[in-house]
């Protein structure tokens, strides 16, 4: 709305009181000027009529009521093209201030208008671009009509075309990367008015994204390099490994020829003290302790050599195990027999237990456990101190725990005391014969039966080394 129209509405206001005024004025007239004569030549109730209804009432209500509506309409009509303006306003700031180039042609490729944006991309003023060809922004040429002509195709296809990257050029003929979007101008009715495009720069972002294309490209190539790098080392200490699994075996199996030849020997050895001891009456008492001491020594170092033979073997995976259901107590009785045999009246007590299960278990490696861990008991506790040997059982598993009244174990050693080498005080491998190899053994053998060991110290002192055995199903 413009000028001329406000002052319309101004007018019409002023009508709207002026009018009744009128009309009053108009009545007063017709009441002074024409109501006798009326009422003389038409009579009462005509001059009746016109008074009230004309003049008096309708008259002025009508004229009030139509200039109102007017008012009204032409008020509102000034509110949305106030609002329309407000937001063209709005439109060209956004426009002439947005950082892209925002740009409108004619249906005929020329441009109409050119923002401050196209102005700083490309360094030309509006004043300059007006109504040249778009064309001229690609450098024109044949090629540039060629790019124009698929846009324009495309736009009339689908309505606009988005994210069309492509190059430029400036006003001082330097190549600018752009990002195009154009999207059709129609009209009310849908007629093409022409095409709106914004464009913006990506040089930068082009020039990043070739500068990252470049630093992924080296780094493919140094991780391609390391991983044959790696591959190359890996295959070293594949070799190296195959090499070392090679001389274990070896070793292994040095260990165990060296050990059997040991302990044959070590056999015959003994068989020798054995008839001397019981075939030579002149010996004197020198002799006598000297043969005793001899056997002593043979039984040690047969220890030693089947302790070193075990450990081999555990370690070379090659333990077999001879399993079968056995009874617990026989086995119990020969071990017990062959200690009190080697030491001088040691007292080991039994607690026999009637109805226990059989277990699954290998008799020799059984005994073997059970016999290292009496041999600790007498090794650590006072000779005169008795060794008890109990045994518990539930539908699982058979229990069998042997207790002395050594001076017990640290508590700082019972959770490496299963340890291969361990001693709780290696110094003493002198007084208490020993390598720490025997209860390493014990526990191996017992967990490839599928047991438990465990080393703990009695409430009343001592230590108690007990191991399960899984019940024969
Ligand atoms: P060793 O041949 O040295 O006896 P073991 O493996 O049989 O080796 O025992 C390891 C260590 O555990 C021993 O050196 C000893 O210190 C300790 N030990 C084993 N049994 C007992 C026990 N019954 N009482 C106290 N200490 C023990």
């Amino acid at each position: 709305m413009d000028q001329s129209d406000s002052n319309f509405i101004r007018r019409v206001s002023m009508l709207r009181w002026v009018l009744p005024i009128v009309f009053f004025a108009i009545a007063a007239l017709y009441q002074v000027a024409f109501a006798r004569w009326v009422h003389d030549t038409y009579g009462d109730q005509l001059h009746f009529v016109i008074e009230v209804l004309f003049f008096g009432t309708a008259g002025p209500l009508i004229t009030f009521w139509a200039m109102t509506l007017s008012i009204r309409w032409l008020q509102d009509k000034e509110q949305v093209e106030k609002t329309a303006r407000a937001s063209e306003r709005r439109l060209a700031s956004i426009t002439s201030a947005s950082a892209d180039a925002i740009i409108s042609l004619d249906s005929s490729g020329h441009i109409e208008s050119w923002n401050r944006g196209a102005e700083l991309l490309f360094g030309y003023l509006e004043s300059e671009m007006r109504a040249r060809p778009f064309t001229e922004l690609f450098g024109g040429g044949e090629a540039a009509e060629v790019e124009f002509r698929w846009l324009t195709e495309n736009i009339h296809q689908v309505g606009f075309v988005r994210g069309h990257e492509t190059d430029c050029l400036n006003a001082e003929g330097i190549g600018v990367k752009v990002d195009l979007t154009a999207t059709e101008l129609t009209d009310e009715d849908g007629k093409s008015l022409g095409v709106s495009i914004i464009l913006r720069d990506i040089t930068n972002r082009k020039r990043w994204e070739e500068e990252i294309r470049r630093l992924n490209a080296s780094l493919n190539e140094q991780v391609a390099e390391r991983t044959r790098e790696l591959a190359e080392k890996v295959e070293e200490l594949r070799l190296a490994n195959s090499d070392l699994q090679k001389l274990d075996r070896m070793r292994a199996e040095f260990v165990s020829v060296v050990s059997h030849q040991l302990r044959a020997t070590l056999t015959n050895m003994s068989g020798a003290v054995e008839h001397i001891t019981a075939n030579c009456e002149t010996m004197n008492a020198t002799c006598t302790r000297m043969v005793v001491i001899l056997n002593q020594q043979l039984e040690r170092l047969d220890r030693l050599v089947r302790d070193v033979l075990n450990t081999a073997l555990i370690e070379a995976g090659e333990l077999v195990l001879h399993r079968e259901p056995i009874s617990v107590p026989p086995v119990m009785f020969q071990v017990v027999d062959q200690i009190r045999a080697r030491t001088d009246g040691r007292s080991i007590r039994l607690t026999e237990k009637p109805g226990l299960p059989m277990v699954f278990a290998d008799r020799d490696r059984v005994a073997e456990v059970l016999a290292n861990l009496l041999d600790n008991a007498d090794k650590y506790s006072p000779p005169d101190k008795e060794i008890i040997i109990d045994v518990s059982a539930d539908d699982a598993e058979v229990t069998l725990s042997v207790r002395d009244a050594g001076p017990g174990l640290p508590a700082s050693s019972l959770e490496r005391i299963f340890d291969k080498f361990y001693r709780v005080d290696s110094s003493d491998s002198q007084v208490a014969y020993g390598y720490g190899l025997g209860l390493y053994i014990c526990s191996r053998l017992v967990q490839a039966h599928g047991g438990r060991i465990r080393a703990e110290n009695g409430a009343g002192g001592g230590a108690i080394f007990s191991f399960t055995l899984p019940v024969a199903k």
